[in-house]
């Protein structure tokens, strides 16, 4: 009987440090004006990390930054608020430099930025959007990485990328995002590889669709996501529904956390088993 209490202290006492294993952690995360990145920020704000929440449009984070500050108990000083744009080498520097230059150290990075663009076909793409698709969602992760490296090396920290379940569905209007997240999976697992002898974890979380700010430059833009979830929700076995950016959030925080203290190279689908339901919106 007293064995049996004292390992249900020990099993309450590893949920609770696990639980609690984000405390004081500091990350950065790219897109946090906005949707996912913002779920996530809040989420993480909740758990007493310290933050620096990136995005390009200054209204957005501040809003973001505001909301971060009711979650964590009105603490300014652990949040840092950056704008600018990831596919600038100059950002990415600041973002890394200022981080270490107020918190001191670096142990998570989310590079969650990215953009969807409408209509690239292989008709119509130009070189232009070929660029921006591919500078914005999978250049600009692998340099600001490189960036990171060496602090995340001396906290033995974790990167966590964003994918998406379409790097495995082809999409005839939406192939550049596609198969430029099918290579950000592959970067993830050459990471894991590169960075695992440091001490570095590499994952990526592969979301189906998610309605955000994502479609905003598509036409018609504002009737987007509740079409696009009425579209898509029934091609999810599970409940038959779209994911919430909330629950992205969640197994984010798992992959981040010493819960996944052993997980690296591994893209794992947050997708309601949309991966099984071929067609694409
Ligand atoms: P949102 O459009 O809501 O958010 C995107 C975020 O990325 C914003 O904060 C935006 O900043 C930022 N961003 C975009 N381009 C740049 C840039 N050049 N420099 C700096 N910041 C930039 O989209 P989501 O939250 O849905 O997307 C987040 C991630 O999740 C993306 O990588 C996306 O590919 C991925 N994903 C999304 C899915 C979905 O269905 N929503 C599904 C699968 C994956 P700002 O607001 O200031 O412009």
């Amino acid at each position: 009987m007293r064995r049996c209490k004292s390992l249900l202290k020990d099993r309450l006492h590893q949920t609770q440090t696990t639980m609690s294993s984000l405390s004081e952690k500091v990350a950065i995360i790219t897109g946090a004006s906005s949707g996912i990145g913002e779920a996530i920020a809040l989420a993480m704000a909740a758990k007493g990390a310290y933050l620096t929440l990136c995005g390009r449009d200054q209204k957005r984070l501040d809003t973001a930054t505001q909301k971060c500050l009711q979650r964590n108990n009105n603490h300014p000083e652990y949040l840092l608020a950056l704008t600018g744009d990831v596919t600038s080498n100059e950002h990415r520097r600041e973002i890394v430099q200022r981080t270490i230059k107020k918190f001191g150290r670096l142990d998570i990075l989310i590079p969650n930025a990215g953009i969807a663009l409408p209509g690239l076909t292989i008709e119509s793409t130009t070189e232009e959007q070929y660029d921006k698709v591919m500078d914005t969602n999978l250049k600009s992760v692998f340099f600001l990485i490189q960036e990171a490296t060496p602090h995340l090396q001396e906290s033995k920290g974790v990167i966590v990328c964003m994918s998406s379940v379409y790097s495995t569905i082809p999409t005839t209007w939406s192939m550049v995002y596609n198969f430029g997240k099918a290579a950000m999976d592959q970067m993830v697992r050459c990471l894991a590889v590169a960075l695992g002898p440091k001490g570095i974890r590499v994952n990526a979380i592969k979301p189906s669709y998610i309605p955000t700010e994502i479609t905003r430059h598509y036409p018609n833009h504002s009737d987007l996501p509740i079409s696009h979830s009425k579209n898509e929700g029934p091609k999810h076995p599970f409940e038959g529904r779209c994911g919430t950016a909330e629950e992205i959030a969640e197994a984010t925080l798992f992959l981040a956390s010493s819960a996944a203290s052993f997980v690296t190279g591994e893209c794992l689908h947050v997708d309601g088993g949309r991966q099984f339901n071929g067609e694409s919106i």
